[in-house]
């Protein structure tokens, strides 16, 4: 076992603390990892506020993880002590269900680990990123690309996953326009993404001071969800909507903009329920989905489209001790577009 050191959640309303952690010891299938960087997302805010059900404490998150192997367990063929990997927010899977087995390990039957505040084989509670290091199963470990700046990569694994998997899924792509709802972390790769993919988007936030971004991020347009002509303007619009608010927004309002047939995918994923009147979507054939992070191999394919498409995330390095005041930039919308914690400032 490995003592490190970490910023943890002493309770759901206290601030996150310095603290010690350890690390199972490497076992034969296992790649140990000295973290370089971790991404704030936030789920990790929801997590560790009990937004989502209560959590034991005290909770470690952080699952947009990279860094280098520093160790590498006897059985482990894909991974070598000083490659640059990831690991995003799941550690294990069954591996037996049919979903493991189609590589939607994020669909597991049996529940796939979480990357923290899941119980892991061993019966603790897995603990995340914003560590100095973690010791991971090597299938659930990310080939890093070396063109990507290591600094800026670990949005990719999570907020690049949860916004590619959908937007391929559904197809976007030449001649499909996709509108983009919530310009935060994940949106602001949703945007990137899908430009990269070739498909018309327009970005829906909350006000236009986000507009730069979105246009230089490649968005044909940029609307003000608190101007109501918005939604008049709009109306029938979109083949897809993707939906990051981490909020409860009205969804009548948003499915008025889809065309006949189209879809509107729900990755945003707010303590209280969405409600969906059913008259928004009988008219129009509509169909309103979720979606959860991609696969292994699909998160593999996402950072090598993003090595070849130049894409990464825009980031705002901080130290650790600055990790209370980014999550409540986080959560005022002020944040552009992802925080990275530089872990070499936990030692
Ligand atoms: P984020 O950086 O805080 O972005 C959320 C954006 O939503 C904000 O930038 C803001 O965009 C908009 N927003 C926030 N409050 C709003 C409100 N009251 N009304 C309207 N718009 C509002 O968060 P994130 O890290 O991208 O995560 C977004 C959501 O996705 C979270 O709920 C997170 O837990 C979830 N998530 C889901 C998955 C999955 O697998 N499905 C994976 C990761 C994260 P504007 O400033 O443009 O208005
Ligand atoms: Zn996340």
């Amino acid at each position: 076992m490995r003592t490190v050191n970490a910023y943890a959640a002493p309770s759901a309303t206290e601030p996150l603390v310095k603290t010690t952690i350890t690390r199972r010891d490497v076992g034969p299938d296992d790649v140990e990892i000295d973290i370089a960087y971790a991404g704030i997302c936030h789920s990790d805010i929801h997590t560790v506020r009990g937004e989502w059900g209560p959590i034991q404490y005290p909770q470690v998150v952080g699952h947009e993880i990279v860094g280098h192997v520093s160790a590498v367990g006897e059985n482990v063929t894909k991974h070598q002590v000083g490659d640059r990997v990831g690991v995003g927010c799941m550690v294990n899977s069954c591996g037996e269900c049919e979903n493991c087995v189609a590589g939607n390990e994020q669909y597991c039957l049996k529940g796939n680990i979480g990357t923290y505040a899941s119980v892991d084989a061993d019966g603790s509670i897995t603990q995340g990123g914003y560590s100095q290091a973690v010791v991971v199963n090597e299938d659930f470990v990310l080939r890093v690309p070396e063109s990507l700046d290591i600094e800026k990569v670990a949005p990719l694994l999570c907020a690049g996953i949860t916004t590619y998997s959908p937007l391929h899924h559904w197809n976007a792509g030449p001649g499909t326009k996709v509108a983009v709802v919530g310009m935060g972390g994940l949106g602001h790769m949703a945007v990137k993404i899908a430009v990269a993919l070739g498909a018309e988007v327009t970005v829906l936030s909350q006000t236009t001071s986000k507009q730069e971004d979105s246009l230089r991020y490649g968005a044909k347009a940029h609307y003000a969800t608190k101007d109501p002509e918005t939604f008049e303007k709009l109306a029938n619009s979109f083949e897809l909507i993707i939906n990051t608010v981490s909020a409860k927004i009205p969804m009548g309002d948003y499915l008025g903009l889809l065309k006949v047939d189209g879809t509107l995918v729900n990755v945003g994923a707010p303590a209280e329920p969405l409600e969906v009147p059913a008259f928004a979507l009988i008219p129009r054939r509509l169909s309103w989905a979720g979606s959860a992070i991609g696969g292994i191999r699909e998160t593999q394919e996402m950072l090598d489209f993003c090595a070849e498409h130049g894409i990464l995330p825009e980031t705002e390095l901080i130290s650790a001790d600055q990790v209370n005041e980014a999550y409540e930039r986080v959560l005022s919308s002020d944040v552009r577009y992802r925080f990275v914690i530089d872990a070499a400032t936990l030692a």
